[in-house]
């Protein structure tokens, strides 16, 4: 047996919560093309298979730089520029998703924030993305930051997005993507009480899987009490630097512990990814050729059929 590159003390732990999840979850995450199709066939018209309903994917992992925002703007446009509507609601106070989408999220802009608290309706706050003509986003300004103090107070507050999400219906999407906070408060419940779907960034370095299991014990609690169709469909290996044992090492024991959840496509360490945002574009449009660019197109590429499947 090879020595975890994991945090030793707590492997067996680790190993023992999530084997339980690798059975759970393997028979209901089995990926492929149609008989016949090869992955990246889609509709032969360059677009991807539809999904048959609108499929809500929250991305999640409370621990921060991991790569939620980048792995959720760059999916979403992957997506969009194959004949897929996408909504990125960005639930996170620090706007990235916003900043990385070109949609104006300084104080005063109207927000998720609004849309939580005020009850404000989703229509009002979700805007297109600038030449990128099926992408939408919902944006997050600084006074998100006080709702996760603020919903503690109010009626029904895990179900606020879900709600909000549920009445707006002036576009139908294919995906919305919710690009969570760094931490596992009701911000992060709200998104798993939204979401049909969990997708977690897993970043290829030492401690990978720290903190994993703890949300996946949040992913289980929301199951039980008040969402009891999500599921964790995706794993996504981030930053993988294939120089590095360590990284090969992590993803490997990674799919050891989460089988077929995890996608085949590895996210490589990539500049381009890192650049893109302050250019206020994915990296699809920023740089398509770039190495990063094309492991999010094949990601976005197994997710979208996998569809036939959710
Ligand atoms: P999170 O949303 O989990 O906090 P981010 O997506 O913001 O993580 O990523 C953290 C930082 O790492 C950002 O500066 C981002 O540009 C950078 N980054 C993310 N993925 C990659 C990658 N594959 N290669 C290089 N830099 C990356
Ligand atoms: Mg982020």
């Amino acid at each position: 047996m090879t020595q975890t590159p994991l945090n030793p003390g707590d492997s067996p732990l680790v190993r023992e919560a999530l084997s339980s999840v690798v059975s759970r979850e393997t028979s209901a995450t089995q990926t492929a093309a149609q008989p016949g199709e090869a992955p990246g066939d889609g509709n032969g018209d360059g677009t991807w298979p539809r999904p048959a309903k609108c499929r809500v994917i929250a991305v999640a992992n409370q621990k921060g730089g991991v790569g939620k925002t980048t792995t959720s703007v760059n999916i979403a446009a992957a997506l969009s520029m194959h004949g897929q509507r996408v909504l990125v609601v960005d639930l996170d106070p620090q706007g990235n998703a916003s900043t990385a989408l070109t949609t104006e999220h300084h104080v005063g802009v109207r927000d998720v924030y609004q849309v939580l608290v005020d009850d404000l309706p989703m229509a009002d706050i979700v805007k297109q993305v600038p030449e990128m003509p099926n992408l939408y986003c919902a944006p997050a300004t600084i006074d998100l930051a006080g709702a996760e103090i603020e919903l503690v107070s109010l009626v029904a507050r895990e179900t606020r997005l879900r709600r909000g999400l549920a009445a707006y219906k002036a576009i139908e999407f294919d995906y919305i993507i919710i690009d969570c906070p760094p931490s596992l408060g009701l911000l992060t419940v709200n998104a798993l009480v939204a979401a049909d779907e969990v997708m977690i960034p897993i970043q290829c370095e030492y401690y990978a899987l720290e903190g994993v299991t703890q949300l996946i014990r949040n992913v289980d609690l929301v199951k039980a009490h008040l969402n009891p169709t999500l599921r964790l469909s995706t794993i996504v290996l981030t930053m993988y630097d294939g120089r590095t044992r360590l990284a090969s090492q992590v993803a490997d024991e990674v799919r050891a512990h989460f089988g077929d959840t995890v996608l085949n496509t590895v996210i490589p360490r990539s500049v381009r990814l890192s650049e893109a945002p302050s250019y206020g574009q994915s990296v699809m449009t920023y740089d398509p050729g770039s190495s990063g660019a094309m492991a999010y197109m094949d990601a976005a590429r197994e997710i979208a059929h996998r569809a036939k499947v959710a």
